[in-house]
């Protein structure tokens, strides 16, 4: 009787359990598996900017033609480039002045990122007009001195010294918490930006990130319209900046394959490899190994600050072949994709990449399941997880 009663206790805090977590358990069922462990590198802040970005693009482009998957393929690593960069600033108008990639002086740069792409190994994406909104910053440099001195500095000028709201150039960080801009700016940017992009690589641009992760509705809207199809996301959304400058709290948690309501496809990057900020390989391999397990992409993220700019060594890119070399030894089914080709694969359920059986996919979603706050250790200690580990294990 005791016995009786005991089983069937745990089966109602089982159910109880699956019932309170039934939407994120849902949503991880759903996302799509992946048979191969598949790893993309992604750096942004290239494009219009300094000439010293050539050397860097050269040497990158080096380092992961010398690298081959399983399938032959070369390492490829996804550039988020802006458009445009700032030349100078017209104090008496309140002014930037602004190049794009069009122009000769960012001639060298635009041809560095063309010889990788036609190589197969530099895979531009949209990060941007700029990577701030030209009249924010025009708006800052009338009240912040350090920004009046950066615009007018003389070149080369890294955006990434900028203050962080500036760099969000979806939001009018020029003060704190952050405004936000005009949908109607946002629209009007991101369709100059789908034509420019056009006019440059010949298609529309099919993939955006947006800088800093900020990023609303109406950009998602405006995206949609330029032909992107993917937005890459740290698996969360925000909209706007709090008073201390952070983020503020997410609005919405985002999942690989998940359709946005502007119809966008949702890919998640949340490995972060700076090797210039003391990064080491370890904990991307120990990521890499967690997504391989959960049958997701390793998105890997890695800036141009690190071989770039008064902040990068050439020990990042020789941790970056490193890192590539340990991955390859480790995981010899490893592929090399661009983030469109994953979500080109994953769209289309790709049979050689997918997985459609129920083995693969149930064990996947443990692994994810596992991994979510809370759910993971009262599974444990109700004693559920080690049932559905068994069950996982006894499946082919
Ligand atoms: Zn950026």
């Amino acid at each position: 009787m005791i016995p009786g009663l005991l089983v069937a206790l745990l089966m109602a805090c089982w159910t109880l359990l699956l019932v309170w977590y039934r939407r994120p358990l849902h949503a991880f069922w759903r996302e799509p598996v992946l048979k191969h462990p598949v790893l993309i590198l992604e750096s942004d802040d290239w494009g219009a900017g300094p000439a010293e970005q050539v050397p860097a693009l050269r040497a990158l482009q080096e380092l992961l033609s010398a690298r081959h998957d399983a399938a032959g393929n070369p390492a490829v690593m996804t550039l988020g480039v802006v458009l445009a960069a700032i030349e100078g600033l017209n104090p008496e108008e309140g002014r930037l002045q602004m190049s794009t990639l069009r122009d000769s002086v960012n001639a060298e740069v635009l041809a560095a990122l063309r010889h990788g792409e036609a190589a197969g190994v530099l895979v531009p994406q949209l990060h941007g007009f700029a990577h701030f909104e030209p009249s924010v910053l025009a708006k800052a440099a009338t009240v912040d001195p350090a920004v009046a001195a950066w615009c007018v500095e003389a070149a080369p000028r890294w955006t990434e010294d900028l203050p962080s709201s500036l760099q969000s150039a979806l939001i009018d960080g020029a003060g704190l918490p952050s405004g936000e801009l005009s949908p109607a700016v946002i629209a009007d940017s991101i369709a100059r930006q789908g034509e420019l992009w056009r006019d440059l690589f010949g298609s529309p641009p099919r993939v955006a990130v947006p800088t800093t992760f900020i990023w609303n509705d109406a950009a998602e809207a405006a995206w949609g319209a330029a032909g992107v199809r993917w937005l890459v996301t740290p698996g969360h959304r925000a909209t706007r900046r709090e008073r201390d400058g952070n983020p503020a709290r997410p609005d919405r948690r985002c999942l690989t394959g998940q359709r946005s309501p502007a119809g966008l496809v949702y890919l998640v990057r949340d490995v972060y490899f700076e090797p210039a900020r003391g990064h080491g390989i370890s904990t991307v391999l120990l990521a890499l190994a967690t997504r391989i397990a959960e049958g997701r992409a390793c998105l890997i993220e890695t800036h141009r600050f690190n071989y770039a700019g008064p902040h990068a060594t050439s020990q990042s890119l020789d941790s970056l072949g490193t890192l590539l070399d340990e991955a390859l030894r480790q995981y010899p089914s490893l592929r090399f994709l661009s983030t469109e080709a994953l979500g080109r694969a994953l769209e289309a359920r790709d049979p050689a990449l997918v997985a459609g059986s129920l083995g693969p996919r149930l064990r996947a979603w443990l692994a994810r399941s596992v991994g979510l706050p809370r759910f993971g250790r009262l599974a444990t200690l109700s004693g559920l997880l080690p049932v559905l580990r068994g069950i996982v294990w006894v499946l082919p």
